[in-house]
This record gives structure tokens, sequence and C-alpha cells, in this order.
């Protein structure tokens, strides 16, 4: 087949502005593509030449696709450059240098959509000190062949600019019509491609098999699935009603959701848009070498960066520091993360994608051993919209966003690529700055670990409550000391260490260490929260809830200036707690 009958289509398609001329565009150019080729034109519709999930890529910088076109063309490289000033687009300025070269050369070996595809893939894998050089005379040869249509389109592909703007979906469309039998055969089309995540290989085996190579399309390890995605509903009674009156809710942890293929030793990793992130977790990698037990697996988890020294989550934002090329051991050591495993889709030559989720969640516990770093979400089974509700505050508390609800119906498969109402997300629809500082007492302590082994990890604090003259606890606060702070704070508390918890001490919290209620601390929190565990108010606002501070930190002031009956009362938290909502509610 020759590149000019796909640059040809190329132009059609960016001409038009229809969805549907697209398509019928695509339909003819599949149709009339030789089927041992047809994967590698579907990837070059895309302006790739693997599927996404494969890390080769062509990436050619500008500045060498214009030293090729110098070379192909004959003319120097300042030329073009001050070209493409006024095109702003390399593939028309090659499209008009090639053009004026033409008139000048007169022999030329026509382009075959093989060839370019090879040159494309040698391009890619061009590596070492010699690569730059290697491609740019590979480019530079197809180049010296290319119509200037060709050269148009060339230069696009390898410098990433093709944007024809072909979505998946519209090929899968075009895929059916032209070798599906029609669009009824869409669905199963598509299922193809959400258990795969590759055209290439979808458009091949429909191309060649038909639609009986599309049934028997299989769940293989090493090729992302197109994850599963929820709906969402903002109160229990909803939830449950939806899910037909029952469901498994689990923690929604608040960090990256991370696909694991396991094949022996070799683990890869992907992320919620497929791309291998690999690179960024070698610490999860050895985490799931360690604790999945099966020896093929593909798995689910979301990977949530963990505060080293007190090993509690921390927010999403920290996993950033994982996106780097460069000082991925640093971010280890300073970012560690735990991973929370949620689902199985592949277990050891069984796909469990059309398996109700009792059953991918009861493989998915036998073959996880759960350690320190790899948990499974936690999650409770339930009928009780008090349940529920009580397992989403306890869940906001641990630092989740909420919960995720899944429907344990015989129909909850794993609906791959698809967001539907089998997985129902319940988070709190808002977030509110908590802007003022509350003065808390601190009231126990938890041991530390890591770099805080030998001081506190974190402090229990409590707010005051005149009433009863009690101390009621409102949160743990582990955030904002400074190894200062963090040296001198037991020799600080030591004189109020007491055996037991106070007697004024109002706590639902067993702490590591108790104290005296003496020292009053200053922190800030993000937002205030009900909270089955937290006595501070407790059913003031609602019946077996206190109230709870998140993500508090501590400011650095100890207040020295105030006595533990001076600190921040509970009914100021309540104050603060519906100023917060009424915000909300204004806003
Ligand atoms: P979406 O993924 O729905 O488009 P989003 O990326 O903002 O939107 P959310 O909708 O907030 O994510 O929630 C879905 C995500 O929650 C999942 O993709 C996954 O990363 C994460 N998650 C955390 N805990 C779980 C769990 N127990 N089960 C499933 N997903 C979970």
């Amino acid at each position: 087949m020759l590149y000019s009958e796909i640059a040809d289509v190329y132009e059609k398609i960016e001409a038009t502005t229809k969805r549907l001329e697209m398509t019928d565009l695509l339909v003819g150019l599949l149709k009339k593509t030789p089927k041992e080729i047809i994967d590698k034109v579907v990837y070059l519709t895309q302006g790739r030449i693997y599927p996404e999930f494969v890390k080769l890529e062509i990436g050619v910088a500008e500045r060498l696709a214009i030293k090729a076109l110098a070379h192909a063309s004959g003319r120097r490289e300042s030329e073009i450059e001050e070209d493409m000033k006024k095109t702003g687009d390399v593939g028309e300025t090659a499209q008009n240098f090639i053009a004026r070269k033409r008139q000048i050369t007169f022999f030329q070996k026509p382009l075959t959509v093989q060839r370019v595809y090879e040159t494309f893939d040698k391009m890619a894998r061009a590596s070492g000190p010699g690569a730059i050089d290697t491609k740019v005379a590979l480019l530079a040869g197809l180049l010296a062949d290319a119509s200037p249509k060709e050269a148009k389109y060339i230069m696009r592909t390898v410098t990433g600019n093709l944007r024809l703007g072909i979505a998946d979906m519209t090929v899968l469309d075009a895929l059916s019509i032209a070798y599906g039998g029609g669009k009824e055969t869409r669905e199963l089309v598509e299922r193809a491609y959400n258990i795969s995540s590759d055209l290439g290989k979808v458009a091949k085996v429909l191309a060649e098999e038909g639609l009986e190579g599309i049934k028997k399309f299989k769940v293989v390890v090493g090729n992302p699935i197109r994850p599963m995605l929820a709906e969402r509903l903002s109160s229990p009674e909803e939830i449950l009603e939806k899910l037909g009156g029952k469901c498994i809710a689990e923690y929604k942890y608040d960090g990256e959701r991370i696909q694991a293929h396991k094949k022996g030793d070799e683990i890869t990793l992907f992320s919620r848009r497929l791309e291998d992130i690999s690179d960024q977790y070698p610490d999860a990698i050895e985490l799931l070498r360690k604790h999945v037990l099966a020896k093929e697996a593909i798995v689910e988890a979301e990977c949530v960066a963990i505060d080293p020294d007190t090993g509690e989550m921390r927010p999403f934002q920290e996993l950033m520091h994982r996106r780097r090329k460069y000082g991925i051991e640093k971010a280890m050591e300073e970012y560690p993360v735990s991973l929370f495993m949620f689902d199985a889709l592949y277990v050891d030559g069984k796909d469990l994608t059309l398996e109700p989720y009792p059953v991918r969640r009861k493989t998915l516990e036998s073959i996880i051993q759960e350690g320190e770093r790899v948990k499974l979400a936690k999650s409770i089974t339930t009928d009780n919209i008090k349940d529920l509700e009580n397992f989403f505050l306890e869940a906001i508390e641990n630092g989740c966003e909420g919960l995720m609800c899944k429907s344990t119906a015989p129909d909850s498969i794993y609906q791959a690529g698809a967001r539907g109402w089998l997985w129902i997300k319940y988070k709190r629809d808002y977030k509110s700055e908590m802007t003022d500082t509350v003065d808390l007492v601190v009231v126990g302590a938890f041991h530390g670990r890591g770099k805080r082994a030998g001081t506190y990890g974190a402090l229990l604090l409590a707010a005051y409550n005149p009433e009863n003259d009690t101390f009621e606890t409102v949160t743990k606060c582990g955030t904002g000391f400074t190894d200062e702070d963090l040296a001198k704070l037991p020799e600080i508390m030591k004189k109020h260490v007491i055996p037991h918890k106070h007697p004024r001490v109002n706590s639902l919290i067993e702490a590591d260490v108790w104290f005296e209620p003496k020292t009053v601390i200053e922190v800030l929190g993000a937002e205030i929260t009900l909270s089955p565990i937290h006595t501070c108010a407790m059913n003031a606002i609602r019946q077996g809830n206190g109230l709870a501070i998140r993500f508090p930190r501590f400011t650095g002031n100890y207040r020295l200036d105030k006595a533990a009956e001076d600190a921040t009362t509970t009914g100021e938290i309540v104050e603060m707690y519906q100023r917060q909502l009424k915000k909300i509610v204004e806003s």
C-alpha cells in the first residue's frame, strides 16, 4: 500500500468538520488497507506506531526534524526556520520545501506504508550516543523520497503534531462498519478494545478473523485494561437504593490509581490513563512482588503517599514528586507509598472481568498477603444506611475522600472503560478552608516510627467542654513539627505523662501515652467533619457522631500563655462547623 493513499485520506479528514464524514473516510481507508498491515495503519492514524501503553515513541524534536528537512531539500536550516515563522507548522513548511525541490529531482521511489512504518520504528528504537544522527538520517531518507503532501504528514507524525483528532471511538465505529458487518457489532468490538487498550490489535483480529475472533478476545497480562469508573450520589439512602439494598463499601483512598500486571517477577504499572508508570514506583513494584501471591495477575490498587514518620496517609498532591525523571530514589525516601488493593481482573490464567464483584474481591483476598504497606481496601458489606454513613465518616477521618460503594449483584462485572452504576462514589461535595486556628490540649500521643522512632509520631488533641469540665478529642496531629520540636516534645511532655487516660479526658481512641491535660498548642486544620470516633461535641450535630478536624497542622506555637481550660471549646468547634456549612450553602 502506498503512503500517498493514507496521506490523501488524512487531508480529507483534516478538511471535514463532521464526525460522520470522518467515520466514512476512515471506513474507506480501512477497507482498502491490506489486512496484514491494518494494525499499523490504525496506529499511524493516531499519530503513533504502537498502542499508547507501549513506551516506544518516535519522538523527534522540531530542531532535528528541520535538520533532516535541510538534508533532504538541499536548503539551509536558517531558511527553513524562517519559513516556519510564517507557517507555524513543520508540516506545511516541509510541504513547501519538498515541493520546490521536486522540480529538480527525477528519480524517486514511491513510499510504501510498510517503509514509512519501519523507518519510524527504527527511529523510535535508535538509542545510545549516535541516536540523534541516526534519526536525522532516517528521516532525511524518507523525506527525500516523499511527495510534498507526504512530507507534510511525515513531519507532523514524527514531531508529534499529527492531530487529526480521530477519537478511539470513531476508529471503533469505522472498524465495526468496515469489518464487523455494521454498527450493531460495535459493542463487541468495543469490549475487545476495553480489555486490551490496543486499537491496532482489535483492527487486525477483526479484519482477519471477523467477529468470531473478536468474541474470543482475552485479557492479556501486559495489555492494560481500560479502567472501570464510578457514578456519584450524595446520600447513603440513594446509594443503597440504587445498588439493590446492599453493597460492598470501601474506603475511597486519595492517591493514584494503579493497574499492576504481574508475570512471574516482572511487574508493570499502568496509570489511570494507561501510561506505563513503572519507573515512578520501583518501591510499589517491590511491594507487589512480595505481596501478590499469584504467578500471573492483573490487580488494581490505589497508591497513597504516606508520612514516613507517622504512617498516616498524606494528600494526593504529594505523589506529584514521583512525576520527575530523576531523583526517584530521594522521592521514595521522602514520600513513601502504601498500596490499597481493590480489584482483581485476572489471576493465573483466569479472566475475572466478567465475574461479579464479590467473586473478584474474594479472589483478590486470596492472593494478597497483607503487610504494613500493602493492604486490601478497607471494606464493609452492608444494607444499613446508618452503618454506611458511619463508615463514610470514618473513612474521611482516616484521610480518605469518602467511599466507593460497589454492587454485589450477579451482574456486577468489571465494566472496563465504562462509567456506570455498579460503582458509586460517595464523597462530600465540598471542601472548605478552615481559616481560624484553634488552640487544643495535648491529651495523648502515639509512638513515632522511622525518623521519629524514639519520639512521638502524632499527638491526640482535645477541645475543652466547659459544661462538663472535660476534654474531648477532636483530632490526631502529626504534621507541622520541626525536628527541633520533635526532639523537645518528650522532654516538654515528660512531666505530664500519666499511666492511663486522665479522668477528665473523654476519648474513644487508645493513645500509646496519656497526659494530664495541661499543654496547649496552636493548630490549623483543613476542615471540620462529622466523626464517629472523636468525642468533641458528641451528639450535638448528629446522634452518635462527634466532630473532627481534618489534616491538622501544628503552627509552631506552644500556647504557654494558656491553661488547658483556656483552649478552644467544643461549643466553638460546633460553631465553626456550622459556619463552614453555611458558607457552603451560600456559595
Ligand atoms: P473518575 O475516575 O471517576 O473519572 P476521578 O479521577 O476524579 O474521576 P474519582 O471519581 O474521584 O476519580 O474516583 C474514582 C477513583 O477513586 C478511581 O479511579 C480510583 O483511583 C480511586 N479509588 C480509591 N479507592 C478506591 C476503591 N476502593 N475502589 C475503586 N476506586 C478507588
